[in-house]
């Protein structure tokens, strides 16, 4: 049994920290929202009315925060977790931020004498209920291992990627694929539509040949092919555009920091973002497809 503080009981900190309370690790839950923090109760966990207070005692802390600035404000900031844990705590923040944020953050908990793992995910809330998320990990080996059985616990898969920030690397590189990946198979199915080739056809043709990838297989942004795809209930996410437009950006972000030629990755941005700006950031990243159909 681990002693963990928990910190960010959203959408799928909720699922997370409900997972390690099932599994039988003592955790103590810990949101701005007093009203996650009473759910989190509800999945057995123990309710903690602050940082410090979630902190006290823990073998490891878990977060899963919004973006990098939560990120350095819980661990860094006045009256965060690096003033208040006990000696050799481990850190393992699963959030999905900036790789730089991540390495800073890193280097600022080993000059506070911890150690610290990014472990951002893969998998959506429903995923973080059933606790087979895909976990990507970054940091020094024997932080890793120690890392290990609590994300066996949240996880299905459990990678160690390397250094500080390679769990997101990882994760930034896969999602910035998996967006141009999505745009190529809408074209191609709306261009297989258009020519009077049906979905399904195309489908059972192109998913067997090279044209075959993940997000037509089980994914297709075509209605009809594949049934738990969002495509076949009007495109509600799933995965939303407004979450692949922050891991795109992301990963523009780090492009630019180190000079990659990313000319798909930003042409992807930008549809994503037209998509946004639109106002359809809660439509399933696959809702390409309508637009290319010119249904919005
Ligand atoms: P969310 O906004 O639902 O939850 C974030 C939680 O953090 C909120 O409950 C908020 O109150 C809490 N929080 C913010 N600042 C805090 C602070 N200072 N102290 C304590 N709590 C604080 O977000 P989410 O959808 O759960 O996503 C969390 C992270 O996981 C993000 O980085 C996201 O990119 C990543 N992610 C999300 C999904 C998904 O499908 N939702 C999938 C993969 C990765």
């Amino acid at each position: 049994m681990t002693k963990v503080a928990f910190i960010g009981l959203g959408n799928m900190g909720s699922g997370m920290c409900a997972t390690l309370a099932k599994a039988g690790h003592e955790v103590k839950a810990f949101d701005l929202s007093t009203e996650a923090v009473r759910k989190a109760e509800e999945f057995g966990a123990i309710g903690a009315g602050s940082i410090a207070d979630a902190v006290e005692g823990a073998d490891v802390v878990v977060s899963m925060l919004p973006a990098g600035k939560h990120v350095h404000q819980v661990y860094f900031g006045e009256d965060g977790v690096a003033a208040h844990a006990g000696k050799g705590t481990l850190f393992i923040d699963c959030s999905t931020i900036a790789v730089e944020e991540t390495r800073s953050a890193a280097q600022k908990a080993k000059e506070a004498g911890f150690l610290m793992v990014d472990a951002p995910v893969s998998g959506g809330t429903a995923a973080a209920d059933a606790g087979t998320l895909t976990f990507m990990t970054g940091g020094p080996k024997e932080a890793f291992d120690r890392a290990k059985p609590l994300l066996d616990v949240m996880g299905k898969n459990v990678f160690h990627a390397g250094d500080a920030g390679n769990g997101q690397v990882a994760k930034i590189a896969n999602n910035m694929l998996l967006g141009i990946s999505m745009i190529g198979t809408c074209e191609a199915f709306n261009l297989a539509e258009r020519l009077g080739l049906d979905a399904q056809t195309f489908f059972d043709i192109s998913s067997t040949a090279s044209g075959q990838c993940w997000s037509m297989t089980s994914y297709c942004p075509a209605p009809g092919p594949v049934p738990a795809a969002p495509s076949n209930r009007d495109y509600k996410p799933g995965f939303a555009v407004a979450m692949m437009l922050k891991d795109l950006r992301l990963a523009m972000g780090a492009g630019d920091d180190v000079r990659a030629d990313i000319p798909l990755g930003n042409h992807a941005q930008q549809i994503y973002s037209r998509l946004d700006q639109d106002g359809y950031a809660d439509l399933d990243f696959s809702g390409v497809m309508k637009r290319l159909r010119g249904e919005i």
